[in-house]
């Protein structure tokens, strides 16, 4: 059943014990999922509907919950967007460690801590697919779920440049990363 996914406690950035502790088991693993998305699709507004959808619940599981729900998911949602808009300070630099653990921990959650190139679940790193080096940016759709073979052994290359020199493109699954609809 429910469980809590600490790692993704780390993106709510209001109290998270405290302002979820009348949550069931159940009721988190919602709460999580909806965390989740806000982050990946940062609505700007709540919108009721939205919500049901991306919790997949039947209508009545949704009436019953989401009174529960709405007011840690106010507060995850302003932080969502404080967080991004605090971010463009660093466009073209590397994030602080506070920020790109952060950003680490909902690229992998959103890639199913897996890495795109091979399939590994072990040894995970992000990864920019365009390096910073190179004009990358640290945008979501820059940064993807990398093992750490695969992630040392790209380097700053461009994901071209890594499969020609492994001389075989058969080994690179999805090189262009998670495509999220
Ligand atoms: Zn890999």
């Amino acid at each position: 059943m429910g469980m809590l996914n600490l790692d993704l406690t780390r993106l709510y950035f209001g109290d998270y014990v405290g302002d979820t502790m009348d949550l069931t088991a159940d009721q988190h693993t919602v709460f999580q999922k909806l965390l989740l998305q806000l982050w990946l699709q940062r609505p700007v507004v709540l919108k009721t509907r939205w919500l049901r959808k991306q919790s997949r619940l039947s209508r009545g599981d949704w009436h019953f919950i989401h009174p529960l729900l709405l007011e840690p998911l106010g507060t995850a949602l302003a932080g969502v967007h404080r967080w991004n808009e605090a971010i463009r300070a660093y466009d073209g630099r590397r994030l602080p460690p506070f920020e790109w653990q952060i950003l680490r921990t909902l690229v992998l959650a959103r890639d199913d801590y897996t890495c795109v190139y091979c399939g590994s679940t072990e040894d995970l790193h992000a990864d920019h697919r365009i390096s910073i080096t190179r004009g990358g940016s640290n945008a979501l759709d820059n940064v993807v779920t990398a093992c750490a073979p695969c992630n040392l052994s790209k380097g700053p290359k461009t994901i071209g440049d890594w499969m020609k020199s492994r001389g075989s493109t058969k080994s690179v699954k999805n090189a262009r990363g998670p495509i999220r609809s």
